[in-house]
C-alpha cells in the first residue's frame, strides 16, 4: 500500500508544495542562475555553530556583503551557480539542519505567489493544480 504524501500550503499561494518531490529534484532551488541566500546575524551564528567555527572565520569563507545585506557565497561552475552548501555528489544541502529561512520557506516566496511556468518547470514538487478555500481567496488580498 502506498502512502499519502502530505501537500503544503500556505494561504495566498495558488499552489501548494510536496516536500517529497525533494529527493526525485537534483537541488533546483539551490543551483542554477546567479542569487543570494540573505542571512540574518542568528542565522549566521546557527550556520557557524553546527561547522563549528568561529564567526569571524565563518564570514570571511561563506558570507558576501551586498550592499547592506549579507549573503551566502556561491560558486561558479560553468552556467551554473550552486549556493556555496549545496553538495553536488549528493545533492543535498550540507547545513540542512542550520539553513535560513530563506531556503526553509521555498517555494513560498513573495515572488512566487502568483505561480509561474518557470517555477513549476524548476521545482517539481509544485502542484499547481491546488484550489485554494472559500476562505483563503478572501484573505488573498
Ligand atoms: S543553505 Fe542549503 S538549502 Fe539554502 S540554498 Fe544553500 S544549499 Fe540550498
Amino acid at each position: 500500500m502506498s502512502q499519502a504524501r502530505t501537500l503544503r500550503h500556505r494561504p495566498g499561494f495558488r499552489f501548494a508544495f510536496d516536500p517529497d518531490s525533494c529527493s526525485d529534484c537534483p537541488g533546483n532551488c539551490c543551483r542554477g542562475i546567479p542569487g543570494y541566500v540573505w542571512v540574518s546575524a542568528g542565522e549566521i551564528r546557527n550556520l557557524a555553530a553546527l561547522l563549528k567555527m568561529n564567526i569571524i572565520d565563518f564570514k570571511q569563507q561563506y558570507i558576501r556583503k551586498i550592499d547592506n545585506r549579507l549573503s551566502l557565497k556561491e560558486r561558479r561552475l560553468g552556467d551554473d551557480y550552486p549556493c556555496i552548501f549545496f553538495d553536488i555528489g549528493s545533492r543535498r544541502c550540507s547545513v540542512y539542519e542550520a539553513r535560513p529561512e530563506q531556503c526553509r520557506s521555498y517555494p513560498f516566496w513573495e515572488e512566487n505567489r502568483h505561480l509561474t511556468g518557470d517555477l513549476t518547470h524548476d521545482c517539481p514538487g509544485i502542484r499547481g493544480d491546488y484550489k485554494p478555500s472559500e476562505d483563503e481567496c478572501r484573505n488573498d488580498s
